[in-house]
């Protein structure tokens, strides 16, 4: 067994944490500045250019992105070679999470009961997910979310038989109604199929996906394609304030499910979507 100290996992969540807030994601970054070549429209070319020069600031003066550091979604992947030593895993990641937030100057947004709503102080605790793997290495991505484009997300259990054509109808809708609330222009990550709580995983874990990078399934392919042709003719435009660059990226993770049920999560991104990975 490969001996991981706990304090290690810690400095590298703290570490990821502050990059991921300040500096954007190459893709997103360089699909950002292909919508400002292509874009015809003067006002939105205006608001794309301010975004990348926002994420030029961001990176070279050492502040966050946006002013909404998110709460941080921390997904690991623990090989089952792996042993933890020298303290507890989630401790050790939400001390690294606090850590990050303060070193890096960062908002703490998180209430510690969403109904007290009682500020926590030092952004924790995250959300984990863990998957065990074979190996013996530890993955650890940082994903901080903004709440902006997290209120806008949605997820519906749909009958089996209801198909490709009504997914579509029901990710447009939740881009309609997300209009301009959530920092257009979007990524969306979809998540199709398993159980409900699934579906919303898959969904987030397709936002991780590099977005110039296609389903390896050629009919779900198909339909990111397809969506994201659709979605970017609705004219909601950077900001929402008109033009062809409202969604840079759609990615859709799918699991098998049940014969009874088709569940769908659509999460929303915004044209901060921000993540950082690093390997023990
Ligand atoms: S939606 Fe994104 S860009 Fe808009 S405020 Fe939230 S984190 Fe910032």
């Amino acid at each position: 067994m490969r001996k991981v100290n706990a304090r290690k996992i810690q400095d590298a969540v703290a570490r990821l944490a502050i990059e991921a807030n300040l500096f954007l994601r190459e893709d997103v970054l360089s699909a950002l500045k292909r919508a400002y070549s292509k874009e015809k429209v003067s006002r939105a070319k205006k608001i794309l250019k301010a975004l990348v020069e926002n994420a030029a600031i961001a990176s070279s003066e050492k502040i966050p992105i946006c002013q909404d550091t998110g709460m941080a979604t921390v997904f690991l992947e623990v090989g089952q070679g792996v042993i933890i030593i020298g303290g507890d895993l989630n401790e050790a990641i939400n001390k690294g999470v606090a850590e990050g937030y303060k070193k890096g100057f960062l908002r703490k947004s998180v209430v510690f009961d969403p109904l007290l709503r009682v500020n926590t102080k030092d952004n924790t605790p995250a959300v984990i997910h863990t998957k065990i793997v074979p190996g013996s290495k530890i993955k650890i991505t940082v994903a901080p979310k903004g709440f902006g484009s997290e209120n806008k997300s949605v997820a519906n259990m749909f009958r089996p038989t209801d198909g490709a054509d009504r997914i579509e109808r029901f990710i447009l809708e939740a881009v309609k109604k997300a209009g301009p609330d959530a920092c257009p222009p979007y990524i969306i990550g979809v998540g199709i199929g398993g159980t409900l709580d699934k579906a919303c995983l898959l969904a987030k874990e397709a936002l991780l996906r590099r977005i110039d990078k296609r389903n390896p399934r050629r009919h779900i392919a198909k339909l990111e394609s397809g969506l994201l042709k659709k979605i970017n003719r609705l004219n909601i435009g950077p900001m929402g304030l008109g033009g062809k660059a409202t969604c840079l990226g759609l990615n859709i993770e799918v699991y098998p499910t049940h014969i009874a049920g088709l569940p769908v999560c659509v999460s929303i991104s915004c044209h901060a979507t921000r993540s950082a990975t690093r390997t023990l």
